[in-house]
C-alpha cells in the first residue's frame, strides 16, 4: 500500500512518541514520572464543565455548527483578543478549530503555494515543521544564534524569496522564553519590509511567571497587527487540552480561505466543546491565575535543583509555559553517552523519569521537561535524575 510522497516527508511528533515509550513502561508497572506531556496536570474548572453539560441539558450540542464556530464564540474570543491587546477583529476574521494545533494547520494550507517557505525560529514546537511539509511549503530553519530567541540577523541569514511567512511563538516551547516588546517590534517591522506574514503562537500567553508579562505582536502597531495571525486556544489557559478548541485570528482574505478549509476538513469543532470555549474566554482568569501560581511555585521549586544538577546548563530561570529546556551536553558527554537522545532514553529505562529529547525541537544537546507535574513527582524526579548523573543510584 502506497502512501502520498508529501507524507515521506513528514515525522510523526517525537514528544508523542516517547509518551507511547513512557505508557509502555507503565503498563508493564515500572513506577514512572512522565514530564514529557505538554497538558496543565489539572482538570479543566467545574464552571467550565458546568457549560458543557447545560449546552447538553438545553439541546444545543446536538447540531452541527458554522463551520468557524458559533458566533457567540468568535464574538467572544475577539473581546478577549480586544481586552489583552487593543486590537479589534471583526468575528468574521476568527476561525475557532480543533484545537491551536488544527488552526495552524488550517492556516498553512490557506496561505502556502508549493515550494512556500516558512522560518520557523530553533528551538521551537516539534509540529510547525511538519505542519509546514504537510501544506507542501518549505520549513527554514532559523537557529537562534544568540539563547533561543531570533533576532533579524539571524532572520537574514535565512530568508529568500520563496519566504511567505514567519513564526514566532511567545512565551516559547520548549524553552519558556518570552520576547520583548523592543524585540517583537523589531521582527514585526522586518517582516514588513520583507512583505511576510507573521504568525504570532501566544498559547501560552496567561502563564506567566515572576512578574513577567507576555507582550502580544497585536499590541505593537496597527501595521504589524495587520500582518499578523495570531494562533491561541483554551488547552493551556484553562487546562482544556483535552476538549480542542483553538482559533486564529487572521486578516480577512486568511480567515476566509481557512474557513473554507475547515468547512471541508472538519464540518466544525465539537458543539458541546465551544460551549464550554465560551463560557472559559468570558471568564475572569481566576481558574487561571491560581494555575498560573502553581506553575509558578513548582518552577521556583525545581529550577535550582535541576541547575545545580553536574554537567546540566539551564539558561536564565524561564519567565514562561511550563518546560525547563536543559543543555546536558557536558553530562552526556561525561557519562559517555553517543547523544542527548540516547542518555534520554537511558534516563527513562534506568530512573522512570521521562523527558523528551531536544533534538525535536531542533536543539539536539537538550532534553525537554515539563514542570505541569505534581510538585512531589518533580522533586522526586530531580532527585532521581541528579542520582542518575552523579552515579549515586
Ligand atoms: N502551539 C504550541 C507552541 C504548543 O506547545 C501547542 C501544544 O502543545 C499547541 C500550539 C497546540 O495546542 P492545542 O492544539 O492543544 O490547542
Amino acid at each position: 500500500m502506497q502512501v502520498s510522497n508529501r507524507l515521506a516527508k513528514v515525522n510523526p511528533s517525537a514528544t508523542l512518541a516517547m509518551s507511547q515509550k513512557t505508557n509502555e513502561l507503565k503498563a508493564a508497572g515500572a513506577d514512572v514520572i512522565n514530564l514529557t506531556m505538554g497538558q496543565p496536570d489539572f482538570e479543566t474548572p467545574k464552571f467550565i464543565e458546568q457549560a458543557a453539560i447545560d449546552s447538553i441539558n438545553a439541546g444545543q450540542a446536538s447540531f452541527y455548527t458554522q463551520a468557524t464556530g458559533l458566533p457567540e464564540l468568535r464574538t467572544a474570543i475577539s473581546h478577549r483578543i480586544e481586552r489583552r491587546t487593543g486590537y479589534h477583529y471583526d468575528a468574521s476574521q476568527i476561525v475557532a478549530t480543533n484545537g491551536a494545533k488544527f488552526a495552524l494547520y488550517c492556516l498553512f494550507n490557506a496561505i502556502l503555494n508549493p515550494g512556500d517557505g516558512v522560518i520557523v525560529p530553533t528551538p521551537g514546537w516539534v509540529s510547525y515543521v511538519e505542519q509546514v511539509r504537510l501544506a507542501g511549503g518549505v520549513p527554514q530553519a532559523a537557529p537562534a544564534s544568540d539563547g533561543f530567541k531570533v533576532t533579524v540577523d539571524d532572520l537574514d541569514r535565512v530568508v529568500n524569496d520563496h519566504t511567505k511567512a514567519i513564526i514566532i511563538n511567545s512565551p516559547q516551547n520548549p524553552s519558556g522564553t518570552i520576547y520583548n516588546k523592543q524585540e517583537l517590534t523589531l521582527i514585526g517591522n522586518w517582516a514588513l519590509r520583507h512583505n511576510i506574514m507573521i504568525v504570532s503562537d501566544e498559547i501560552y500567553s496567561d502563564l506567566v511567571y515572576n512578574g513577567a508579562k507576555a507582550t502580544s505582536m497585536l499590541s505593537l502597531d496597527p501595521a504589524i497587527s495587520a500582518n499578523t495571525i495570531l494562533i491561541g486556544g483554551v488547552s493551556k489557559s484553562f487546562a482544556m487540552t483535552g476538549w480542542r478548541i483553538g482559533y486564529a485570528a487572521a486578516p480577512a482574505p486568511v480567515a476566509k480561505a481557512m474557513a473554507t478549509i475547515c468547512s471541508h476538513a472538519t464540518g466544525n469543532p465539537a458543539a458541546v466543546s465551544q460551549y464550554a470555549a465560551i463560557t472559559a474566554f468570558n471568564s475572569d482568569g481566576s481558574s487561571t491565575e491560581k494555575m498560573r501560581q502553581a506553575f509558578e511555585d513548582r518552577l521556583n521549586t525545581i529550577y535550582p535543583l535541576f541547575n545545580r544538577i553536574p554537567g546540566f546548563k539551564l539558561a536564565e530561570k524561564p519567565t514562561g509555559a511550563f518546560y525547563l529546556f536543559i543543555n546536558v551536553k557536558d553530562a552526556v558527554t561525561n557519562l559517555g553517552y553517543d547523544s542527548a537522545d540516547s542518555f534520554a532514553m537511558d534516563l527513562l529505562e534506568k530512573t522512570g523519569v521521562a523527558v523528551v529529547p531536544g533534538r525535536a525541537f531542533g536543539n539536539p544537546n537538550y532534553i525537554r521537561l515539563s514542570y505541569a507535574a505534581a510538585k512531589d513527582n518533580l522533586l522526586e524526579a530531580a532527585k532521581r535524575i541528579e542520582d542518575f548523573v552523579t552515579g549515586s543510584s
